[in-house]
């Protein structure tokens, strides 16, 4: 997977993505970073990219010009046809099923707005897809596109050790993930679930998707409209429902 960002901000960018797995996953060629500064596509000598908003209103707004050659820059060095994905909050917000579909493709373009954010113009001449972290405005697209190079990088074969961990996780299936324990079997007088301790494999499956359905059923239940449940598990539902 190779990602190109354009940025007013590249040092971000590398430091945030040089560091744990997506840092160890860079080192091991699994993924590439090439971070593409709009300022040096600014055209004068004061490096300056923003102006004021044509109408009127607070803020500055980054010019198209340098944000279209940047991207050039970038198209350039792919060499074929690639998305490029705008960071906004006025788009549809990203999930772990656009994680896996972006996963899928072998470049990746995302373009960072900054202070008002971007002329349309050149939104509408190199934006293939529009995408927000949630509904909450940030100062900048940096944070968004490493949040979305994360969750795709997790997903980009060899990156994680533990293939499975990604399978298995939340939003697999529609249903968030079992708990988690660890050592040491007691803490604070809490107990370990015993089951977890019995070796019994087939019965600590069935414990932990049991407490994936309960898990989702409380903190996000409209997710389980989407899951498919056996009837079993649509009976622990409906009881846990009405002892609410
Ligand atoms: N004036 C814009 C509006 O009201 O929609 C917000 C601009 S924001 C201050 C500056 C930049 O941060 C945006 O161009 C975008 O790249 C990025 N940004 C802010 N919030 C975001 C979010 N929730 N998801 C993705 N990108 C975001």
């Amino acid at each position: 997977m190779n990602y190109y960002v354009l940025t007013l901000f590249p040092e971000m960018i590398e430091e945030g993505m040089h560091t744990s797995i997506t840092g160890r996953a860079m080192e091991h060629g699994q993924i590439q970073l090439k971070t593409i500064n709009i300022r040096d596509y600014s055209g004068n000598k004061h490096n300056k990219v923003d102006d004021y908003p044509y109408g009127g209103g607070a803020g500055m707004v980054m010019q198209a010009e340098p944000v279209f050659c940047a991207c050039q820059a970038a198209m350039q060095e792919i060499q074929k046809p690639a998305r490029v994905i705008y960071m906004t909050p006025q788009a549809k917000v990203f999930t772990q099923d656009m994680a896996e579909e972006l996963s899928k493709e072998e470049n990746l373009v995302f373009l960072c707005g900054h202070y008002e954010g971007i002329d349309e113009r050149v939104l509408e001449e190199v934006v293939t897809d529009y995408l927000s972290i949630g509904d909450y405005v940030l100062t900048g697209g940096e944070l968004p596109a490493m949040v979305v190079m994360d969750a795709v990088s997790r997903l980009v074969p060899g990156v994680l050790n533990n293939e499975i961990s990604a399978e298995t996780e939340s939003f697999s299936e529609n249903l968030l993930e079992h708990p988690h324990y660890s050592r040491p079997p007691v803490w604070h007088e809490k107990e370990v679930p015993e089951v977890l301790l019995s070796g019994h494999h087939k019965n600590i499956e069935g414990w932990r998707r049991e407490q994936s359905v309960l898990r989702t059923l409380q903190r996000r239940p409209e997710l389980l409209e989407k899951a498919s449940l056996s009837q079993k598990e649509e009976e622990l539902v409906k009881k846990y429902l009405q002892s609410e």
